[in-house]
Parts: structure tokens; C-alpha cells; sequence
């Protein structure tokens, strides 16, 4: 079964031949039928325009986010671990001048990927691979 996840990245930032950040991608959520919430989970990634295309302004991630945490409590807790979530904002705040995206990606995609052999470093500035997935195959059949 393909299971969709959300991931926040960067695009890293080299500073005439100096590394700041090679760039770097984590997944963020494991989107499945097992989440409280899911269909609205969909429903609102959908409406933010996640399931065409992915976001690259700093503050429409940001609050994306925070509305997620917020919206979507679980079972006796939030989405994510207090940690966690801050873990996110820390990472928007060391990462912001890579530029930062926040995607959706099949499971399916990234286990492929990592198969083949690790990524390559990417160019300063390239936009982030982005195949886009057939969400709307995932999100007509629920
Ligand atoms: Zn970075």
C-alpha cells in the first residue's frame, strides 16, 4: 500500500565556496488511514495546493504547520510531539536561507530512490526534484 508522506526541506546554501548546508529533506508525517483526522488531513493539504505542487514561502510552511498541530489532535495528543514540532521550527529558523519547501511525496518514490544509491549533492539554487505523484489516485479512493 503507498503511504504519502509530508516533508520539509531545504535547498542548502553555499556562501562563495563556503557550506553552510548541503541541503536536506525529512519526513515529517507518515500520512495513512491510521491518523485521526486523516480525510481532513487530505482535505486540508489539498486545499493548500500540496497535492499539485509543492510550497516554498517560509511563512505559508510555517503556518501550515502550526494550523496541523493545532487542528488535527490525536488520540489524548497532538500530531506531532512538542519536541518534535519545535524540532520543525528550529529547522525553518537555521534553514531560511536555503529557502525551505514543504512537499508530499509517496513512500513508494523515496524507498525507490534510496535503493538506487545515495543523492548526490545538490546544485545551490536547483529546485528540488519534484515528481508529482498521483495523489488524486490516493486521495479518490477513500
Ligand atoms: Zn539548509
Amino acid at each position: 500500500m503507498e503511504e504519502l508522506y509530508l516533508i520539509l526541506g531545504c535547498f542548502g546554501n553555499i556562501d562563495d565556496g563556503f557550506i553552510n548546508c548541503r541541503a536536506c529533506e525529512n519526513r515529517i508525517l507518515l500520512i495513512n488511514p491510521k491518523l485521526f483526522y486523516y480525510n481532513e488531513i487530505l482535505d486540508y493539504l489539498d486545499n493548500c495546493g500540496l497535492f499539485d505542487k509543492a510550497i516554498f514561502d517560509l511563512n505559508a510552511i510555517r503556518n501550515i504547520i502550526r494550523v496541523m498541530q493545532d487542528k488535527f489532535e490525536q488520540v489524548k495528543k497532538r500530531l506531532w510531539h512538542e519536541k518534535e514540532y519545535k524540532k520543525f521550527d528550529k529547522f525553518i529558523q537555521v534553514h531560511r536561507d536555503c529557502g525551505l519547501y514543504l512537499k508530499l511525496e509517496l513512500n513508494k518514490q523515496i524507498s525507490e530512490n534510496s535503493i538506487i544509491e545515495e543523492k548526490t549533492v545538490p546544485i545551490i539554487n536547483k529546485e528540488p526534484e519534484f515528481q508529482k505523484p498521483n495523489l488524486p489516485f490516493i486521495r479518490g479512493r477513500r
